[in-house]
């Protein structure tokens, strides 16, 4: 009897040295997380702002990582979210502009759907998306005819499933991504194993959006660009 009173005891006494360490530990987690962050925000932000990328890998890894909980932290009181994205593309920018630099042929535009105009008569394929009629209700039509100029090839996404199987379909050396920033920090992970540079659309909203094409040009010339300011 008094052995088994022992045993019991001394098995409380563990359980409570457990627990109290597997809290502490939570604790000590918790404000890691917290700490690695803001780290991380602060050198987002500064890159952002300074349009120089410092420590690249750690602030994609961890804001990818938190990507909900700082959604949702941002949105609860009330800053802006899209910020935690915009760093994202940023950075990503930043991270695969050499490569894609270099990318010469099988070069591709992905334009979201929403840019289509309501009356818009573009034929879907269940592989590679609308086929544009150019008939000039948007800017996609004139996207498109400067993109051929360039050996730039355009595809328009019904939704995001459609990156995976062009780029399987397709195997481009290199890509223009065209959506809102919470969409696009998204699909440049998708499109991260080749050199990708995102654009913003001008507009949110989900319908009629419109992208600045001289944004998408300037990004098409990049190359070239250089290479002028460079002699
Ligand atoms: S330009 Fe192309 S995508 Fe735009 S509305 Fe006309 S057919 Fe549709």
């Amino acid at each position: 009897m008094v052995t088994e009173t022992i045993s019991s005891i001394i098995s409380s006494v563990i359980l409570l040295i457990t627990f109290e360490n597997v809290g502490k530990l939570a604790v000590f987690l918790l404000v890691l997380a917290i700490v690695v962050n803001i780290l991380a925000l602060l050198i987002g932000f500064y890159s952002l702002r300074k349009k120089r990328i410092l420590f690249p890998k750690f602030v994609l890894f961890t804001l990818y990582l938190f990507y909900s909980p700082l959604h949702y932290i941002f949105k609860t009181f009330s800053i802006r979210e899209k910020l935690v994205d915009e760093i994202l593309v940023e950075i990503q920018n930043a991270v695969h502009l050499n490569k894609f630099k270099k990318a010469d042929e099988r070069k591709i535009i992905l334009i979201p759907h929403c840019m289509r105009n309501r009356k818009c008569k573009a034929r879907c394929d269940p592989l590679y998306g609308y086929y544009c009629k150019k008939c000039g209700l948007c800017n996609i039509g004139e996207i498109i005819e400067e993109a051929e100029k360039r050996d730039f090839k355009v595809f328009i996404l019904p939704g995001g499933s459609f990156i995976k199987k062009i780029f399987k379909e397709y195997k481009p050396t290199s890509c223009i991504e065209v959506a809102c920033p919470i969409e696009l920090s998204e699909a440049m992970t998708i499109g991260s194993k080749i050199p990708v540079q995102g654009v913003y659309l001008k507009n949110d909203g989900c319908f009629e959006t419109v992208a600045d094409i001289n944004e998408i040009i300037e990004k098409m010339e990049i190359k070239e660009r250089e290479k002028k300011e460079k002699k």
